[in-house]
C-alpha cells in the first residue's frame, strides 16, 4: 500500500513510525468497532431556503469510541477507506438511515421527507452498491425516492463513462444523485448534463467566501445559473451566518445546511427539528 512504501523510505523517522503505529492502532480498533457496532449516524437538516422549513437530513456517521468519546469522521474514515472497512461501515449507515427514515416518515407525518447519504469512492467502485441499495430499500419499506446519494465529482471522474452505467442503474432504482462538494472538481458541464444528476451542492468554501470575496458571489451565481439551465436543484453547504443565507437566497440557492440552520445532531433531536422552523 502507498502508506508501506511511504514507511519504507522513513524507517528512522521517529515521527514517522509514531504515525504508523497509531494507524495500525486504529485500524485495529476500527474493525473491532464494525464487529462491536460502534457506529452511529447524525443527521444535519437540509433546509428550504424561502420557508426555514426541514427539507431532507445528511446522514453522517460517527464512531462512538468506548474511551475516546464521539470520534468525528476525519479521523476514521481515511483508514476505512484505505482498508475496506468503509463497505460494512457503510452497509450498517445504509440499513440504519433507510429503516429510520420510514419511521420518521410514517411518525411525524411528512412522507415527503428525504435523506442523502455519502458514498465514498470504494463503496461506489465495489460492485455491490446498487444491490445493497435495493435491499436497504426494500427491507426498510422506504422509496427509492426518499434517499439521495452523494457522490463527489472527483469519485464520478475516475471513469466517466462507467459511472455513467452505474449512476443510471442508481437512478433507475429511484434514488436522487447529488453531486457533493461541487466545485472543487474539475467536471466539465459537458460531462455532466451526460449524468443523471438531481442536484448540486455548492462546496462550503465557496458559500464562506459570500459576502467577503466577490469572486465566491460570482462562482455561486454561475454554479446555480448553470444548474438551473439543466434542471438541478442547488444546496449550499456550510452556511455560517446570516449574511451567507441571504446571500444565497438572493442568488436563487433554494436549499441551505450548516451550523447557522443545525449542527449534525443525533436522531432524536433530529426529528424534533422536523416539527420546528428555522
Ligand atoms: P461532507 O459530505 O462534505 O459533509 C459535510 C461536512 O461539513 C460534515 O462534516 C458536517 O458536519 C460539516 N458541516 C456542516 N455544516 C457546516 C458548517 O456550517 N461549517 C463547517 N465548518 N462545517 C459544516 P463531518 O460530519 O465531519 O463529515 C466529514 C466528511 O466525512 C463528509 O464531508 C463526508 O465526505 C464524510 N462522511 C461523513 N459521513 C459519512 C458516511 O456515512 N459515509 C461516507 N462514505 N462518508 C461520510
Ligand atoms: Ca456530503
Ligand atoms: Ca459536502
Ligand atoms: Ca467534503
Amino acid at each position: 500500500s502507498k502508506s508501506r512504501r511511504k514507511g519504507s523510505h522513513a524507517v528512522f523517522d521517529v515521527t514517522m513510525h509514531a504515525r504508523a503505529v497509531s494507524r495500525l492502532q486504529i485500524e485495529t480498533e476500527l474493525r473491532r468497532a464494525v464487529e462491536r457496532d460502534e457506529f452511529e449516524v447524525h443527521y444535519q437538516p437540509i433546509v428550504d431556503l424561502p420557508t426555514g422549513k426541514v427539507h431532507a437530513f445528511e446522514a453522517l456517521v460517527r464512531w462512538r469510541h468506548p474511551e475516546r468519546g464521539l470520534v468525528q469522521p476525519d479521523d476514521f474514515l481515511p483508514i476505512a477507506e484505505e482498508t475496506g472497512l468503509i463497505l460494512p461501515i457503510g452497509q450498517r449507515m445504509l440499513d440504519e438511515v433507510c429503516r429510520r427514515v420510514a419511521a420518521w416518515q410514517r411518525d411525524i407525518g411528512r412522507p415527503d421527507l428525504s435523506v442523502s447519504l455519502n458514498i465514498s469512492n470504494r463503496q461506489f467502485w465495489h460492485g455491490g452498491l446498487v444491490d445493497d441499495v435495493a435491499r436497504s430499500l426494500h427491507d426498510s419499506g422506504l422509496t427509492a425516492r426518499s434517499l439521495s446519494l452523494e457522490i463527489t465529482e472527483g469519485v464520478i471522474m475516475h471513469n466517466v463513462g462507467l459511472a455513467r452505467k452505474l449512476l443510471k442503474d442508481l437512478h433507475g432504482l429511484g434514488c436522487r444523485l447529488h453531486i457533493d462538494d461541487f466545485g472543487t472538481g474539475y467536471s466539465s458541464l459537458e460531462a455532466l448534463h451526460r449524468l443523471p444528476i438531481d442536484a448540486l451542492k455548492i462546496d462550503r468554501s465557496f458559500v464562506s467566501g459570500l459576502g467577503v470575496d466577490p469572486r465566491s458571489g460570482e462562482l455561486v451565481r454561475t454554479i446555480v445559473l448553470m444548474g438551473r439551465n439543466l434542471g438541478l436543484d442547488l444546496i449550499g453547504e456550510g452556511i455560517e451566518n446570516a449574511e451567507q443565507r441571504e446571500h444565497l437566497l438572493r442568488l436563487d440557492c433554494t436549499y441551505g445546511q450548516g451550523y447557522l440552520l443545525s449542527r449534525p445532531v443525533p436522531a432524536e433531536p433530529a426529528a424534533a427539528l422536523v416539527t420546528r422552523r428555522h
